[in-house]
């Protein structure tokens, strides 16, 4: 069959627009499958974006599942005990639930355990996920926290700070730099850091600086600068150059301490090394080291010099009863005062207490040295007025010259010493010039102390007997019990020159003993021979008296001997009585109910009068031999004896004279009604043996004999 042509035109183009359909349709796949193998490939290369992101991503549904993560995010879900498919920790959903309701993203840092989470939750709406992006900030946190504290640090600390390029030009200082330098920062920022130079060192200084700096980096040192009000100050300083980010030095950072305080304590410190705290005069260790410099001045040149020790009366009085600071006042002025009488070249050094030490130099004639010494006593012992108290004290001064007296400081302080004992021996404000014989005193001194330690067990001690005489018919009535030491040598001691030292060392207690032991025992002996009349009257030193084993050591000594209480007479002198009153009076009247008398000694010689002394069971009065010696002539004495007779006859007293040494002393005894003498008129202390021979010439005491 024939198709006739328009159909054919049909068909073709029924196959042409079929085929075209076709390629078409091809073609759309084609292009489908590209598009889906492009979008295939894009998914992939999210993913893998994703997982080399250096940060945790991760997603979850709304109930918090998670659902997506990257690598990272793995790793750190483990960490949080999570895994995909599995639920956040509840801490989380609170942010998660909130994001979801409000749609908002959150940005927020979690601190778990020591590190700092920065985490971005945004919620994604359709499908309804929520994506996480987590950044560990730890570092960044840790920088920021230690910049912070660099920052106080610089801010608060007391040291100043300046930072400077390397060129020395100030970029930044601290608040303490301003503080000790007195710039605000606007006035140093931007200018050269020898802005607060002193002028002080020289140029060298500052090239040493700088080498060091340039060679080390570092340089450390005392520097001298200056502040803006011109004062000039030193201070530690230490400079460290610091590397920039290319490992280039880019700053200098120089730290100081201003150490004016310091150096003020430290010249403090050494002043007081050599000057006395309260009087600022040189102390101890000056006055040596000026000593000697005077001495090998005064060698070199052939000079004399004097050394002058001085020691203020009665100082230990007034600083007990007005107190140490009116003590302390009294030396500041006695200071000022001493200073006056000297020239400016000489010393004038407090020892401590109230000892100070002179040095006089270029010393022409001794008398020049005492006519010093006399205006110093003239000066200190004017009155001092502090605070309300008017204060008189003198001062005693010894004197020593070199080479004269000693040619070392240590004789020549020695000398002095020695020199000033004997000017307060021989009474108060008072000079003495040092002697050879000082130190001859005080090396038998010495020997003494030595050798009485020894005395009393080699048998070295001897009572010694002075007969006591009745005024009137001149019979015997007793004996005064007298100590002697004889030193194997043949010397006898005097008790005068070993008492003291025996107090000084407490010997005088077992010494004591010992001499009335054996006074006891001597005058039962006599008793035993019939001398009815015999008293013995022994002498009781303070120390003694203070002792607590007094009472029975009397009792047994009086027991042992036999002998009866009243016949035995203990002396005691004023100074026991100013003690303590109470202490005394009960003491003395334990003795007296013994039936022991008691004797006041050397009366007159201490302050006390004869109404305060009646308090005390006091039955005797010795009037002291000092007061016998100048009668009948001296009226002093003359006054003083009658005085004492007439009131203690009023006060029912017995009188004893000491001291009676001649006819004349013995009739104004008798005139003035004086029971009892005793003195060389008659006898001086005797062995046991004399005075037993004594006693066997007769009770009568002949006065013709002599
Ligand atoms: P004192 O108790 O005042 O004794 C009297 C002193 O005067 C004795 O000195 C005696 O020898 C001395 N004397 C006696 N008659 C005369 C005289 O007419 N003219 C002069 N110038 N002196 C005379 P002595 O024995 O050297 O004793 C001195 C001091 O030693 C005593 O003074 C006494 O205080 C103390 N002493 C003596 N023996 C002892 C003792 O056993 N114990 C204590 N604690 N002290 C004693
Ligand atoms: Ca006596
Ligand atoms: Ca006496």
């Amino acid at each position: 069959m024939e198709i006739p042509p328009p159909t054919y035109t049909v068909v073709i183009l029924l196959l042409i627009s079929m085929f075209s359909l076709l390629v078409l349709s091809m073609l759309k796949i084609c292009q489908q499958r590209n598009l889906l193998k492009n979008s295939n490939d894009q998914l992939t290369n999210l993913t893998c974006l994703l997982s080399q992101l250096p940060n945790p991503v991760f997603q979850t549904d709304n109930r918090g599942t998670v659902c997506f993560t990257n690598e990272t995010a793995v790793v750190f879900l483990k960490g949080l005990n999570v895994q995909l498919g599995e639920a956040l920790p509840d801490i989380w959903m609170e942010e998660l639930t909130s994001c979801i309701s409000t749609g908002d993203c959150i940005t927020k840092t979690i601190k778990p355990a020591d590190r700092y989470l920065d985490v971005q939750i945004i919620p994604v709406t359709n499908p309804k996920v929520v994506n996480f992006y987590i950044r560990d900030i730890t570092k960044e946190r840790q920088k920021e926290q230690q910049l912070r504290l660099l920052n106080g640090v610089f801010e608060h600390t007391l040291e100043g700070i300046a930072i400077a390029d390397c060129n020395g030009i100030i970029k930044k200082v601290n608040p303490s730099y301003m503080n000790i330098t007195g710039f605000s920062a606007e006035e140093v920022v931007g200018k050269p850091v020898a802005i607060i130079k002193s002028g002080k060192h020289d140029d060298g200084f500052y090239l040493e600086i700088w080498k060091s700096l340039i060679e080390n980096r570092h340089w450390q040192g005392e520097v001298w600068n200056r502040r803006k009000n011109g004062e000039i100050f030193p201070k530690w300083l230490s400079i460290t150059g610091i590397n920039g980010i290319n490992g280039d030095l880019s700053h200098y950072v120089g730290v100081f301490h201003d150490m004016t305080e310091m150096k003020l304590r430290e010249e403090k410190i050494e002043f007081h090394a050599y000057y006395d705290v309260l009087t600022d005069l040189p102390n101890r260790v000056l006055f040596s080291d000026r000593l000697n410099s005077a001495i090998s001045h005064a060698k070199r040149y052939q000079q004399k010099l004097a050394v002058l020790v001085l020691d203020l009366d009665d100082f230990k009085h007034i600083n007990d009863s007005l107190g140490h600071y009116i003590g302390d006042q009294l030396l500041k002025k006695v200071a000022q005062r001493l200073v006056k009488c000297f020239r400016e070249e000489d010393t004038v050094a407090r020892l401590g207490g109230d000892e100070f030490m002179m040095i006089i130099e270029e010393v022409k004639k001794v008398n020049d040295v005492v006519d010093i010494a006399v205006r110093i006593i003239a000066s200190l012992s004017q009155t001092y007025f502090l605070e309300d108290n008017e204060i008189q004290t003198g001062a005693s001064i010894g004197i020593t010259i070199y080479p004269d007296d000693g040619i070392d400081i240590n004789t020549l302080i020695k000398n002095a010493d020695l020199a000033m004992y004997r000017a307060k021996d021989a009474g108060k404000s008072n000079y003495a010039l040092f002697t050879k014989e000082m130190t001859e005193m005080v090396e038998r001194r010495m020997t003494i102390e030595q050798n009485l330690r020894y005395a009393l067990n080699r048998n070295e001690f001897q009572v010694y007997y002075q007969p006591k005489i009745d005024t009137r018919t001149l019979l015997i009535t007793g004996t005064e019990a007298l100590v002697r030491w004889n030193r194997p040598n043949g010397d006898l001691i005097s008790p005068d020159d070993f008492i003291p030292l025996a107090e000084e060392t407490g010997l005088i207690l077992p010494l004591g003993q010992w001499v009335l032991k054996e006074a006891c025992r001597q005058t039962k002996i006599w008793l035993d021979h019939g001398y009815y009349f015999m008293t013995v009257a022994v002498n009781l030193s303070a120390i003694q008296f203070q002792d607590r084993n007094l009472l029975p050591m009397v009792k047994q000594i009086l027991h042992e001997s036999g002998l009866p209480p009243e016949k035995l007479n203990l002396e005691i002198t004023e100074n026991i009585l100013m003690m303590d009153v109470d202490a005394a009076k009960q003491i003395m009247r334990q003795l007296s109910e013994l039936g022991i008398h008691i004797s006041l000694d050397d009366f007159g010689t201490g302050y006390s009068s004869l109404l305060y002394l009646k308090q005390f069971p006091i039955d005797f009065i010795k009037i002291d031999k000092s007061f016998v010696k100048g009668l009948p002539h001296d009226l002093d004495d003359a006054a003083i004896a009658k005085t004492v007779l007439s009131l203690a006859k009023h006060l029912g007293l017995r009188v004893v004279a000491e001291g009676v040494e001649t006819k004349e002393h013995w009739e104004f005894m008798l005139q003035n009604g004086c029971e009892e003498i005793q003195g060389f008129l008659f006898s001086k202390p005797l062995t046991n043996d004399s005075m037993s021979q004594l006693l066997t010439q007769g009770r009568e005491m002949v006065l013709k004999s002599r």
